[in-house]
């Protein structure tokens, strides 16, 4: 048997072979990375190099290019964040800055950098609303099609060539589905129900209906043939007051994230009011609610594994809805593993008086504050409108919070829903 030596370390009680000793010098393996570790953040430490690559530059054009360019991680190079976000300055161009990142994306696509030049594209369309119809002929050259909201301002051309492509187009037909869902005008809607009534026979190749995919662009095809939308034209983004909070009369407009009343029947934990709002805002006005305030509650912690439905009175005050089930694959849900720091977080969260681009957040991917009253859903995955358990419709998608906006380490996002007319709220969540 081999004779096991200690290891060198002052307090370390492991002991190796003398093998592992002559490699390491004495230390066993742990130690021995433990001491290369920090030989490595030493000498990163004394040879890194802080680079700004924004200094000196005003153009915002050319700030956004080297914003989207793909930088490869070099531990010895520290770079400088630019003080604003992407988000920002998109915002903030001017028409012709936008057009001019618009023909640099399209330069890029040229060159065959696909993934900056979606990326680009992507940003000036949900951030700005802005159209990028006269790009789409060379897209579809190029054979891009995805993400199908870039195809939402198409001209009649591009989308008569879709409609006809979806028909043989196996390898594309998916996200050909999504870019007419995105266009979603009168001749959309007609081929939509065609397939409804005469199911082609490529839809068995897809997972779901041809007309399901209008649930992507945020409306549903009704059983008449005609359209309806499940979101509203504005999104309002949730904003901190970071301290500057003043009582009054836009604080009591809107209340996000409060300790509900009553408790979940399924984990015993307090419900949690994602958001109390007036009904006259502009988001909730058309949907006659008969309702002075809308208090959309659920349970965050049951709410991850399934729909979670809350009724409310004539008076808005929600309870749990007899028609939530308890999914079989619910765990047994220990309260300690949850921090309650949302509530805390929600007392400095508001609504923006200004309303921004519907599509902001309709990219997930993109998105960097996604939560908001209004616009689109950013789906983690796919569109998932629940239906209303009572009259059977989608429901209408009144916002979302996602928790990455609320915790540190948060996740996931809460999608809130409500049916005007039985008076039925609900909440779904995904995440990646
Ligand atoms: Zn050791
Ligand atoms: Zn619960
Ligand atoms: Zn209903």
């Amino acid at each position: 048997m081999t004779q096991r030596i200690p290891c060198k370390s002052e307090g370390c009680a492991a002991t190796i072979l003398p093998r592992t000793a002559a490699k390491t010098g004495g230390y066993c393996m742990p130690c021995h990375q433990e001491q290369e570790r920090r030989k490595r953040q030493a000498y990163i430490k004394k040879h890194r190099k802080t680079v700004d690559l924004y200094e000196g530059l005003n153009d915002p054009v050319e700030i956004l290019k080297i914003m989207h360019a793909p930088r490869r991680y070099d531990p010895l190079i520290e770079y400088i964040p630019y003080p604003l976000s992407k988000e920002q300055i998109y915002v903030s161009l001017s028409p012709g800055e936008a057009a001019s990142l618009k023909d640099y994306a399209m330069h890029l696509l040229a060159s065959g950098d696909e993934e900056t030049s979606q990326e680009i594209l992507s940003s000036l369309v949900c951030y700005r609303n802005d159209s990028i119809a006269g790009c789409l002929p060379i897209l579809m050259e190029n054979g891009v099609y995805y993400p199908g909201i870039l195809y939402k301002d198409a001209a009649p051309d591009i989308r008569d060539r879709l409609l006809e492509q979806a028909e043989w187009d196996d390898d594309n037909r998916n996200h050909i589905l999504v870019a007419l869902a995105w266009i979603g005008d009168e001749q959309v809607i007609h081929r939509f129900h065609e397939w409804r009534m005469n199911p082609p026979q490529w839809a068995g190749q897809l997972y779901v209906a041809p007309e399901l995919y209008a649930q992507e662009a945020g409306w549903k095809l009704l059983d008449s043939g005609g359209r309806q939308d499940l979101v509203h034209e504005h999104s309002y983004a949730v904003e901190s007051m970071e301290g500057h909070r003043v009582p009054g009369a836009h604080e009591a407009a809107v209340k996000l994230l409060r300790q509900g009343t009553s408790d979940c029947p399924w984990c015993s934990g307090k419900l949690t009011t994602l958001i109390e709002v007036d009904t006259a805002h502009s988001v909730l006005a058309k949907l006659n609610l008969s309702l002075d305030r809308l208090q959309v509650d659920t349970c965050v912690i049951c709410g991850c594994y399934d729909v979670i439905y809350m009724e409310l009175d004539a008076d808005g005050v929600p309870s749990w809805s007899g028609y939530n089930r308890k999914p079989d694959h619910m765990p047994v849900v220990d309260m300690e593993e949850y921090s309650d720091e949302y509530l805390r977080v929600g007392l400095e969260l508001t609504i923006s008086n200004n309303p921004r681009s519907a599509f902001y957040a309709a990219i997930w991917e993109l998105s960097q504050h996604g939560s908001q009253l209004g616009g689109h859903p950013s789906w983690v995955q796919d569109a998932e409108y629940p239906a209303c358990p009572c009259c059977g419709q989608s429901m209408f998608f009144i916002g979302q919070l996602d928790w990455s906006d609320i915790e540190k380490y948060g996740e996931g996002i809460y999608y809130m829903f409500v049916c005007p007319r039985d008076r039925l709220t609900a909440t779904t969540y995904q995440q990646s």
